[in-house]
């Protein structure tokens, strides 16, 4: 059993391994962004309001992101094991998360955390299209799907997501630094950090992740 969170910037690549490491080990991928994107879609009261944080690249507030996370880990898929994509992303929310898992009897098995450099995070981010039907994510130039505009998965239209342009990545990377970095020190000291280089090839950090896991 694997019950893993995926730690890094904006564009690391947490989403592509989060779902390969979900067909793989049979684990559900709970990512809080498609959570979000998904009730956008659906004109939902909340996705609404996470819509306003994020289009500024902006972080969701701590109490709004934790219901989520805890109504979703108690589903009964998350026996088997869980990859978290995109959360915790502030102190509160790793003690809110190792509060809800205490509760649950759950450990966390890994912190997996994903390290690009900044230029690295702007080279991803400006060339990721996401597909609107299903999430499913390209980059023009790693992955490029078979059909221009096309998602391979389900032939929705790709689009760029509003956050992904070049300012908005400028904001997000800061909202990483002053927020989500301090998380690598707390998950260090309760021995839980793998660190995982992040700048190879996907199949590469797909690799490494799998030696961490077995
Ligand atoms: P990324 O590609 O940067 O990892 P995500 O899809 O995970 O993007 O998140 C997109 C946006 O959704 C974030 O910039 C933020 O506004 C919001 N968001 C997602 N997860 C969280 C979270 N755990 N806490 C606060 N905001 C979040
Ligand atoms: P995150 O969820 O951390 O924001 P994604 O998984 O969405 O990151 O990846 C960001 C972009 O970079 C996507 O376009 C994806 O196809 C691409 N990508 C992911 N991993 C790699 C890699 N190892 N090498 C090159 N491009 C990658
Ligand atoms: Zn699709």
């Amino acid at each position: 059993m694997h019950n893993l969170i995926l730690l890094g910037p904006p564009g690391a690549g947490k989403g592509t391994q989060a779902e390969r490491i979900s067909e793989i080990y049979g684990i559900p991928h709970l990512s809080t962004g498609d959570i979000f994107r998904d009730n956008l879609k659906r004109g939902t009261e909340l996705g609404l309001k996470a819509k306003e944080y994020m289009d500024r690249g902006e972080l969701v507030p701590d109490e709004v992101v934790i219901g989520i996370v805890r109504s979703r880990l108690a589903e009964p898929d998350c026996e088997k094991g869980f990859v978290l994509d995109g959360f915790p992303r502030t102190v509160a929310q790793a003690d809110a998360l190792k509060g809800m898992l205490a509760e649950m009897g759950k450990p966390i098995h890994h912190v997996l955390n994903i390290q690009v450099p900044d230029e690295t995070v702007v080279e991803r981010l400006t060339a990721r299209r996401t597909c609107r039907s299903c999430g499913a994510v390209y980059h023009l130039r790693f992955n490029p799907p078979r059909e221009e505009g096309k998602c391979d998965a389900c032939g929705g239209e790709l689009y760029v997501r509003d956050d992904d342009r070049e300012e908005t990545v400028r904001t997000r990377l800061e909202e990483y630094r002053a927020k989500t970095q301090p998380l690598i020190e707390y998950y260090r000291a309760e021995g839980l950090l793998r660190d995982i280089e992040g700048g190879a090839s996907m199949e590469e950090v797909l690799s490494s992740i799998r030696k961490v896991l077995e």
